[in-house]
């Protein structure tokens, strides 16, 4: 089972993975934990790029470089995962970029999800959690948490398109997505999660 979490910084995405960490172990699961930009040694020093406030990059170089980083991570960690029978939980995934790249940054969905497939081989997330936050808010907790990059520079329109992007893409695929809202109790959140996640093991 492949499990993906999606969202603005400020969302509690990694609260919530966490959570479903626990709860995965709990009920007995292996799992494999990873994060993109991130998740391999490519990734790693992708992250560290594309996150550099000094490092000017235009949309196209920075999709290509999400993307290089997400085709790492498939072929090294996800898909051998996948194999062993372990559950994946992934921190961000191909959602981010149509969100991101797409909706915010303004390159074409079609090409993004062309040059996605490659990348992934077509590997798609069984279940998303897409923790839905108001911009606003959003910038505000990752401010207080003291995590200036690059992208918190960017103004709360392009915040705003990115919201309203996951959106689209969650009304598109509601089989996939489970849409939640971030300013609602963490553990309620964890227990829909968590029940969501449930039903997908036992499909
Ligand atoms: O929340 P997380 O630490 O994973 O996000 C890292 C940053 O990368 C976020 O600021 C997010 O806006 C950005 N990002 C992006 N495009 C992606 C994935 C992440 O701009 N495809």
């Amino acid at each position: 089972l492949f499990l993906t979490f999606e969202g603005p910084e400020g969302a509690g995405k990694s609260t919530q993975l966490a959570a479903l960490v626990r709860h995965l172990h709990g009920a007995g699961y292996t799992v494999t934990e990873t994060r993109e930009p991130g998740g391999t040694l490519l990734g790693t020093q992708v992250r560290r790029v594309v996150l550099d406030p000094e490092v000017e990059m235009e949309p196209l170089p920075e999709f290509l470089l999400y993307s290089a980083s997400r085709a790492q991570l498939v072929a090294e960690v996800i898909r051998p995962a996948l194999a062993r029978g372990e559950v994946v939980v992934c921190d961000r995934y191909a959602d981010s970029t149509l969100a991101y790249q797409g909706y915010g940054r303004g390159l074409g969905l079609d090409f993004l999800t062309r040059v996605t497939a490659e990348a992934t081989g077509g590997l798609r997330p069984d279940l998303t959690a897409l923790l839905d936050l108001d911009p606003a808010l959003g910038l505000a907790r990752a401010a207080r948490r003291g995590q200036p990059d690059r992208l918190e520079r960017a103004d709360l329109a392009f915040h705003t398109r990115v919201r309203e992007g996951f959106l689209t893409l969650a009304a598109a695929e509601p089989g996939r997505f489970l849409v939640l809202d971030a300013t609602r109790p963490v553990a309620e959140l964890s227990a829909d999660i968590w029940e969501a996640t449930q039903r997908r093991l036992a499909a």
